[in-house]
C-alpha cells in the first residue's frame, strides 16, 4: 500500500466539492422543525430514530429531509449531518452548547 504523501499544492482539495467546509449555509431558511430535525441528525440518527425522538412519522422525517437538502443546497444526509455538527451551536437551543 502507498503511504499518505502530503500534496504540495496549496489549493484546499474540499474546496470546490459540494460539501460543507467551504460553503456559508442559511440556516435562517429552515423552520424550526426543520432546524431540530437537522440538529438531531448531527448525532448520527436513522430516520426511524429520528421519527421516534419528535414523536412523527418517517414519511414526515424523509419530507423534513428532503427540504433541508434543498434548502441547505446539499446532496446526501451526510452533508446535512457535517453541517449540523459544525454548526451545532447555532442550532442547539441548549445553554450548556453556547
Ligand atoms: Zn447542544
Amino acid at each position: 500500500m502507498d503511504p499518505v504523501r502530503p500534496t504540495h499544492t496549496r489549493a484546499c482539495p474540499a474546496a470546490d466539492l459540494r460539501g460543507p467546509l467551504h460553503e456559508p449555509v442559511e440556516l435562517d431558511r429552515l423552520t424550526q422543525r426543520e432546524r431540530q430535525v437537522l440538529l438531531l441528525l448531527g448525532a448520527g440518527l436513522s430516520n426511524k430514530e429520528l421519527s421516534e425522538n419528535l414523536g412523527i412519522s418517517e414519511r414526515t422525517v424523509k419530507a423534513h429531509l428532503s427540504r433541508i437538502l434543498e434548502k441547505l443546497e446539499k446532496s446526501s444526509r451526510l452533508q446535512a449531518a457535517m453541517v449540523s455538527v459544525l454548526h451545532h451551536r447555532d442550532l442547539c437551543p441548549s445553554p450548556a452548547c453556547q
